[in-house]
Formats: C-alpha cells, sequence, structure tokens
C-alpha cells in the first residue's frame, strides 16, 4: 500500500514538472500575454490603421486592425457659413460637419456668434462679459 501511495506522488510530481516547462514557451490559443503593441499604420477619422502586438510568453506575433477613429466634433467651436448657418471642423481632420441653422438671440447666433442681421461686421454680445 505504502509503495503505491509513493509512486502515485512521484508520478504526480512528475506531471506537473512536464506542465510547468511545457507552459513556459507555448500558449494556448487565446491565453497570450499580449506586450504593448506597435502601431504600423495609425487609424485616421476615416480609415482603419494596423498595429503588430507580441506575446511576452510565446513570442506569437498577431497583425490586427486599429477600428477607424471617426470624426470628432466634440467642443469644437462654430464656425459661420453665412445665412445657412453654422457647422464644426474635427479635432483631427480638415472635415466639417453638416451646416445646421443658426441660433439666433437678439440677432445674434448664441453658438457661432454670428451677427445673422447681414453687414454687421462687429457683432457685439448682448451682454458683454465683465472686463
Ligand atoms: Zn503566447
Ligand atoms: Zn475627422
Ligand atoms: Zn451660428
Amino acid at each position: 500500500m505504502k509503495k503505491v501511495k509513493i509512486l502515485l506522488a512521484v508520478l504526480l510530481a512528475a506531471v506537473m514538472v512536464i506542465a510547468l516547462v511545457a507552459c513556459n514557451n507555448t500558449c494556448k490559443d487565446g491565453e497570450h500575454v499580449w506586450g504593448t503593441p506597435k502601431v504600423n499604420t495609425a487609424a485616421t477619422c476615416t480609415t482603419n490603421g494596423s498595429q503588430t502586438k507580441k506575446c511576452t510568453v510565446c513570442g506569437k506575433e498577431v497583425t490586427e486592425d486599429i477600428p477607424a477613429l471617426d470624426h470628432d466634433y466634440s467642443d469644437q467651436p462654430y464656425v459661420s457659413v453665412g445665412e445657412e448657418g453654422h457647422h464644426q471642423k474635427c479635432v483631427r481632420c480638415d472635415t466639417y460637419n453638416d451646416v445646421v441653422a443658426h441660433t439666433i438671440v437678439n440677432g445674434v447666433c448664441t453658438l457661432c456668434h454670428a451677427n445673422c442681421g447681414g453687414g454687421g461686421d462687429d457683432p457685439t454680445p448682448p451682454n458683454p462679459a465683465t472686463k
């Protein structure tokens, strides 16, 4: 009985050592440990980029797409295009979004500050900020 127990323990230890060694240089699919990806082509607003990432354990390299960023108009100033309205320029590129109508308060657009009365070249805000 005792002999069998020892044999079993030895066998178990051997299996563990083998498993440990095997773990060192191969990764099962989906279990790679990716390092910091290297960007090959940066993504733009409209086109995908690509990057290569490398497993720090087995050295496998994978090149993958970086999804296009899409235009970003957030917090961009409104630019008047005339009487039709105003639009905004993308943070990253020279694309403008759709022209929308001015939001007129007291003859002045509250967003782009265009004086839509026509001809006024220096619109004065209705409530001048304290200086
Ligand atoms: Zn790996
Ligand atoms: Zn853009
Ligand atoms: Zn406007």
